[in-house]
């Protein structure tokens, strides 16, 4: 640790929060150097929805690499490139009645995101984009411009231009429906809001805070797009693949987006890989105008066909999902309140969860005594006030319930050892 420490750039982050050497993963486990052995809750931040080292991806993997299969190609034609396109056109967009062309991007997913800014640009003619309070879209220039986080776009170092940011379902509290807002500044000629290419948004934000968009909200969105003119892109990237129970996080909520953005799991074994569904007459690229050495890994082109075949052509991987989430629930909710305070909020849908802890220090006090009894998870939220967990979704109840044991046990031991009961009432008191 301390080589990486002296070598590797101040840029890093997450390995001071979980201050070891990892060597080993299967599964739900991290193990480090020391054999000490970690769930992970964490999951690469979205990028491991089945699991580290997937044996049914790793076999095909190695059998490949045994193969002399072509793991770089450019955006050349290869058997797998074919492959995955017709895996994906038939189990996931047909029996969703759904018709994109695919565009494959640079590997990852903020290249997705700029691909969809360019391209709803050009197509429009129009250069500004909405985006929402909270959104997190990557780090490049056009989508850190997209991103509300204010250390994210300090990083950027120029002005970041063309993005207005409107508030995002919840943001104004839950009886004010931030659409009418949006509806209002469109229609009025003189708000001094230009009429957007595109909106941008996730329907769950989870960097965010995990902050939830309701359907009502997702189709009154859209409907304003349709009668405005304006391309609805969904970044799909930390919350689909089945993060919320479905393949795509906006199915069965009523909207059909223009362009998708998809990346992290869709690999399904942490390989870099994103691509972008356009509508087919939004396809206006010329050939090469949206490059990228590494788009098309053909490595990450076998796995998420292998993963789309095992987990997506059955309903069994969706109906898991739906008994793991309840267990991730319930269990959530009942140690929040009775541990920490009945006024604390427990966000999620699916296998994506978040404990709303209010305070900063008391999610990074939590995270951190996680970490020391074997548990990794992440903090996320304006204020990295939020504890979140994506376990895998192929976690098996029991490991889940192991887990959330550890969490419950972090927690009573953070609530004991501070006067974190006393901060947390002031500070419900004020607000
Ligand atoms: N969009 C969303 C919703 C994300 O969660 C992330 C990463 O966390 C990105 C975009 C950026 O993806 P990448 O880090 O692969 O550039």
């Amino acid at each position: 640790m301390k080589q990486i420490n002296a070598l590797e750039s101040q840029v890093r982050s997450y390995c001071r929060k979980y201050p070891v050497v990892f060597e080993k993963a299967r599964g739900s486990f991290l193990i480090d150097k020391d054999g000490k052995k970690y769930f992970d809750f964490l999951c690469g931040a979205g990028s491991l929805n089945y699991g580290h080292n997937n044996p049914i991806m790793k076999k095909e993997i190695i059998d490949y690499l045994n193969d002399d299969g072509i793991t770089h190609s450019l955006d050349l034609a290869t058997k797998s490139k074919e492959e995955f396109l017709n895996s994906f056109s038939k189990h996931i967009l047909a029996p969703r009645n759904l018709n994109y062309k695919i565009q494959f991007t640079g590997p990852t997913g903020t290249n997705a995101v700029e691909a969809a800014l360019k391209i709803a640009r050009k197509v429009t003619g129009r250069t500004k984009v909405i985006s929402f309070t909270n959104g997190f879209h990557g780090v490049t220039l056009g989508s850190v411009a997209a991103t509300g986080n204010s250390f994210h776009r300090g990083g950027a170092g120029t002005s970041l231009n063309d993005v207005t940011f409107m508030p995002y379902d919840g943001y104004m509290g839950k009886k004010i429906n931030t659409i009418d807002y949006l509806r209002r500044v469109l229609e009025d000629n003189s708000s001094g809001i230009d009429l957007p290419a595109a909106v941008i948004l996730e329907t769950i934000q989870g960097e965010g805070g995990i902050n939830i968009a309701s359907s009502k909200w997702l189709q009154s969105l859209q409907d304003l797009c349709h009668e405005f003119g304006i391309l609805m892109i969904v970044d799909d990237i930390q919350v689909g693949c089945g993060r919320t129970g479905t393949f795509f996080s906006f199915e069965n909520m009523g909207i059909e987006p223009d362009l998708v953005v998809m990346s992290k799991s869709l690999s399904g074994f942490g390989l870099p890989f994103s691509l972008l569904l356009l509508k087919p007459d939004l396809d206006k690229w010329k050939p090469g105008e949206h490059n990228g050495t590494f788009r098309g890994n053909n490595l990450a082109f076998l796995a998420a066909k292998t993963a789309i075949d095992y987990f997506w052509t059955t309903q069994e991987l969706e109906a898991e999902i739906t008994l793991k989430s309840n267990i991730l629930k319930e269990r959530l909710e009942k140690m929040a309140k009775e541990n920490i305070s009945s006024d604390i909020e427990v966000r999620g849908k699916g296998m994506v969860c978040g404990i709303d802890c209010i305070l900063e220090d008391l999610a990074s006090a939590i995270q951190h005594q996680c970490f020391e009894n074997g548990l990794i998870l992440e903090t996320c939220g304006s204020d990295d006030h939020v504890v979140k967990l994506l376990p895998a979704l192929t976690i098996s109840d029991d490991e889940l319930r192991e887990g959330l044991d550890i969490l419950e046990q972090s927690i009573k031991q953070v609530m004991n050892q501070s006067d974190f009961q006393k901060k947390l009432e002031a500070e419900i008191v004020e607000k």
